[in-house]
């Protein structure tokens, strides 16, 4: 009689018959599973293996590198999912001010003036309350017209 073994995907918990080519075999072969099965690979190699995460921080980055628009074309076509993130930023936001940590996220000026000369151009982003900025922004441009 062939022995049985218990999935150890929580979700599954079945059980199934081990391949004979794979003597120590977890999980069963059902594709929810085997994702599981490499979802907690993954997720040890990372805390365990600093080289690893180097090397997919890394690959990541090239990833990015190469599909620049990847996220606005998925949020341009994705509108419930950006709807529902707006959403929930907005109830972190809520906590966060109740919390009294860090009021909100703001998408910062990338380069401010060091001297004291006011004229230049800056980019100006208007601060709401209870949300992130990124949207809103404008360019202007200062002048200084008395140096006091
Ligand atoms: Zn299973």
């Amino acid at each position: 009689m062939l022995k049985r073994k218990r999935c150890q995907n929580k979700e599954c918990g079945c059980l199934f018959v081990p391949c004979p080519q794979v003597p120590h075999q977890k999980f069963c072969s059902r594709k929810e599973c085997q994702q599981a099965r490499k979802r907690e690979w993954n997720k040890k190699k990372l805390a365990s293996d600093p080289e690893y995460r180097e090397a997919r921080k890394d690959a990541q980055k090239k990833w990015k590198d190469k599909n620049p628009d990847y996220w606005k074309d998925y949020r341009s076509r994705h509108s419930e999912y950006t709807a529902k993130n707006r959403e929930q930023q907005r109830i972190r936001n809520l906590d966060r001010r109740k919390k009294r940590l860090v009021p909100m996220i703001v998408k910062t000026v990338e380069s401010i003036p060091t001297n004291n000369a006011l004229s230049g151009t800056y980019k100006i982003v208007p601060i709401h309350a209870d949300m992130i900025v990124k949207t809103d922004e404008c360019i202007v441009e200062i002048t200084a017209i008395s140096t006091g």
